[in-house]
């Protein structure tokens, strides 16, 4: 922090984030309830969630000028989110509340094992509309190299909305997670798509395109189709990488432990996002997003356990 801050390797770089905030709850309890049964919890804490927000929120961090639209609810939980996205410099000014409705919310019960059962209620998240991410885009400056990151957690058509609407210089990043039925047209609009092994799998399905087996490498060929360009995260096993230039496979960077593994995935395409939009090529960012992705899990949290540019230089990048 503080000397050299105008080296930081994302700054510079212009990333919108059009995506779910989520209000999240956590309970620890010893084991998950059955139907019928209540039970008690140790602990609890909260925070905020959501992919959009948590993405956001990872490429702040590393220095990316971060803009987040998205909707939240006319409650406490709203304003929190809010004033936490803005707490971690993210700007929130396209952060709409929708009147009568709620903030989206994810009530997360984890037991001794680590094990979870997660409930998200979309709230206010649904309300945002593909009007919005339309205004989000074109307030992008012409000149200057930005990257458009869309999730799955809000309205399809909004997505579908953002991917039309971004032209070049600027860049649609595609997390297809969760992996919901998308059109075509934003397929090959998403440069990259960003899916996990179980995502990418599910994509395929939907496609009708399913690889026998479904290693890796044959899902990548199989959604490389579809995308010009497609990463496809395997947790431990880093990622694989496509495009016109080829496969590449990105090692994983070994964490010193593994703490808690929820939020890599959001970690590494927050990562991804602010080295795209600060110059980086597809390679070397997704070398940044697993070594966000590779610190994220050897914290306990979500956002608060995504590295800074001096977190990520002593993972190794
Ligand atoms: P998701 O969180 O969406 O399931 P992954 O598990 O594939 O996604 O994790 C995203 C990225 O985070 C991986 O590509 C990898 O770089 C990093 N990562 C995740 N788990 C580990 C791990 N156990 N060790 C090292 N890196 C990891």
């Amino acid at each position: 922090e503080g000397a050299g801050s105008d080296d930081r390797p994302g700054s510079g770089g212009i990333v919108v984030v059009i995506g779910s905030i989520h209000d999240d709850r956590f309970s620890y309890v010893d084991r998950l309830p059955a139907p019928g049964e209540t039970v008690l919890a140790g602990s609890s804490d909260r925070g905020i969630g959501g992919k959009g927000a948590n993405q956001a929120i990872a490429a702040a961090r590393l220095g990316a000028g971060v803009t987040m639209t998205a909707m939240v609810g006319e409650d406490e939980a709203g304003l929190a989110a809010t004033a936490g996205l803005a707490g971690h410099s993210v700007s929130v000014d396209t952060v709409g509340r929708v009147a009568g409705e709620v903030t989206g919310y994810a009530a997360i019960t984890v037991d001794a094992a680590g094990e979870n059962s997660i409930v998200v209620h979309s709230g206010a998240n649904q309300a945002l509309d593909p009007g919005a991410a339309e205004r989000a885009v074109a307030q992008l400056p012409a000149d200057r190299r930005a990257v458009v990151v869309c999730q799955c957690e809000i309205p399809q058509a909004t997505v579908a909305a953002a991917a039309a609407a971004t032209r070049a210089p600027h860049r649609f990043l595609l997390n297809l997670a969760p992996a919901v039925p998308v059109d075509p047209g934003t397929l090959r609009r998403a440069n990259p798509l960003v899916v996990n092994l179980v995502e990418a799998a599910q994509v395929a399905g939907h496609l009708g395109v399913t690889p026998e087996g479904n290693n890796p490498r044959d899902l990548l060929t199989a959604l490389l189709g579809y995308a010009p360009a497609v990463v496809i995260t395997l947790g431990a096993d880093g990622a694989l990488i496509g495009d016109d230039s080829g496969v590449e496979h990105v090692p994983a960077v070994r964490p010193a432990e593994i703490v808690d593994t929820t939020g890599a995935g959001d970690a590494f395409v927050g990562a991804v996002a602010a080295y795209l939009a600060s110059g980086a090529t597809l390679p070397d960012a997704v070398r940044a997003g697993c070594a966000a992705g590779s610190v994220a899990v050897s914290r306990r949290g979500t956002a608060t356990s995504y590295p800074d540019v001096a977190d990520l230089a002593t993972a190794g990048t």
